[in-house]
């Protein structure tokens, strides 16, 4: 999944973004408010976590820039420690939750999953599919109850495809969730990856729609 980190700390964008990294995100960072809302409003974000105090936009007009446009990301606010008015704000303008600063890594990832879940209408962070289970806090696959081991790209493909369960996600939205913008890949490592994983969790557990994407769906074998 990709997660858009707005944040013009430099120590703090690096330390978030190599937290995320290691929970199997794939993580954009911009350090300021004009770049923020254009990549917010032309990119599709599994979810963003937004500082509020941001050079050229503060992250409270870049928030409602995106809601008057209809942008319905989850979004995670970054507060002021003790500012109530910056919490106020950020709920009222349409932030799915905030987290004051000093933050514990900890927090933030679970909030960050939280406001995902929630806007996927998912209650729990485990997700069944047939003989199989996804556990995203331990970041764990299992295949009738024995854990699988995947390699982080395999982990990123099986974890969207989860997240979005019975709905035929395109190719061109995997490859985004699974390499990110920078990533390198050729025009078939797509399929290789698929092929890998088939052979991990059982060849029916991917359901290739010729044409449209691929799918695993809730019944799946
Ligand atoms: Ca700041």
């Amino acid at each position: 999944m990709r997660i858009l980190l707005v944040e013009d700390d430099q120590r703090i964008a690096s330390d978030v973004s190599r937290a995320l990294e290691s929970s199997g995100y794939i993580v954009e960072t911009v350090s300021d408010g004009k770049a923020a809302w254009f990549q917010g409003d032309t990119e599709d974000y599994g979810a963003v976590i937004l500082d509020l105090g941001l050079p050229q936009m503060d992250g409270l007009a870049v928030l409602k820039r995106w809601r008057a446009n209809k942008r319905t990301m989850p979004v995670l606010v970054l507060t002021a420690r003790g500012s109530w008015a910056e919490r106020v704000d950020g709920i009222d303008t349409g932030a799915d939750d905030y987290l004051p600063k000093p933050f514990r890594m900890e927090e933030l990832i679970a909030r960050l999953r939280s406001i995902i879940r929630r806007s996927s209408g998912q209650a729990s962070p485990v997700i069944t599919a047939g003989e199989i289970t996804f556990d995203e806090r331990q970041m764990r696959v299992t295949l009738r109850g024995a854990p699988v081991m995947l390699s982080p790209l395999e982990y990123r493909l099986v974890a969207h495809l989860l997240r979005n369960l019975g709905r035929i996600v395109p190719q061109h939205e995997l490859e985004e969730n699974i390499y990110g913008h920078d990533e390198m890949h050729d025009s078939n490592a797509l399929e290789v990856l698929i092929a890998r994983v088939r052979k991990k969790l059982g060849a029916q557990v991917i359901e290739t729609r010729r044409g449209f994407g691929y799918t695993i769906s809730e019944a799946s074998p």
